[in-house]
């Protein structure tokens, strides 16, 4: 009989042997929060004995005994895997499923031309935002605090969800990277979870924008606000206030737009604050 083939670097320890014991075990049958699915959290119980998790290369957060992993909503369904590294620096794949999900699909129209089609001077300014945008989301420090709970910024309705395939004026774009929170010009945002200020700025489709680094790799961003009160650098509190509900940047009219990112990819900030609810008991997916 074939010893069981593992991708180990070092000789099998007990923490090892734990791990394969939680890695036998997989969910089956039951649909959580935290499906596996493009732009949404996997999460997932760490064995012990593991320094770090990483996923596509990049560490991911790590809260009590899980990791929640943010997949990308550009993510194929199908085999993936996540790579633990053991305090003694062995190593070991932990392979999952991603699921299918379907968003699905609106149709705008704005009447500004200027913002579904940039004239190629603002389009330099736009790049130069969007790398700012991706450095914070890529970044990776020391945690602010607990994130839980993870709260809602605004107290309003959600207008349009995470995920949602937009047509603009006739010609698809990017799925909607954040949640919109209905709110009249002037509602205070809270933060949802202790945090510092990474970026604040106008930018051309966002609008008057901060971005909270809530530390290992979670990271939120507010768009659209008429006042932005708080600066880069800056300590925020949960329920700090920082900034107003406005209309600035590519909007039909005054609310939040929330995006939430995990590990440099954005995710549902529905699931997240399911997950991380403050009556929530994290789901096992080991034993
Ligand atoms: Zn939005």
């Amino acid at each position: 009989m074939k010893p069981t083939q593992m991708h180990r670097s070092n000789s099998t320890t007990l923490s090892h042997l734990f791990a394969r014991l939680a890695i036998g075990c997989l969910i089956a049958g039951q649909v959580f929060a935290s499906e596996p699915v493009p732009g949404g959290i996997y999460q997932y119980h760490v064995p012990p004995g593991v320094a770090k998790v990483t996923y596509n290369g990049k560490p991911v957060l790590v809260y009590g005994q899980h990791a929640l992993v943010g997949i990308p909503v550009k993510a194929k369904p199908g085999p993936s895997k996540l790579e633990l590294v053991f305090t003694d620096n062995s190593t070991l794949e932990h392979k999952f499923e991603i699921k299918h999900k379907d968003y699905p699909e609106q149709h705008l129209t704005i009447k500004n031309k200027k913002m579904v089609n940039p004239d190629p001077e603002n389009i330099a300014r736009i790049n130069k935002e969007a790398r700012t945008m991706r450095a914070a989301y890529g970044a990776f420090n020391a945690s602010q605090g607990d994130p839980k709970p993870f709260v809602q910024p605004v107290d309003g309705v959600i207008t349009s969800p995470f995920g949602r395939r937009r047509v603009l004026n006739g010609q698809p774009r990017s799925p909607h990277s954040g949640l919109d929170i209905a709110g009249a010009t002037g509602t205070p945002i809270h933060a949802p979870a202790p945090a510092k200020v990474a970026v604040t700025g106008d930018f051309y489709f966002n609008g008057n924008t901060v971005l909270l680094d809530h530390g290992e790799g979670l990271v939120s961003m507010y768009c659209h606000l008429s006042e932005i009160q708080v600066a880069p650098g800056e300590r925020i509190e949960r329920g700090g206030q920082i900034g107003l509900v406005g209309a600035t940047g590519r909007v039909t009219g005054p609310h939040l737009h929330w995006s939430v990112s995990l590990n440099g990819n954005r995710v549902d900030p529905a699931t997240l604050m399911e997950i991380l609810a403050a009556d929530a008991v994290p789901e096992t997916n080991s034993n």
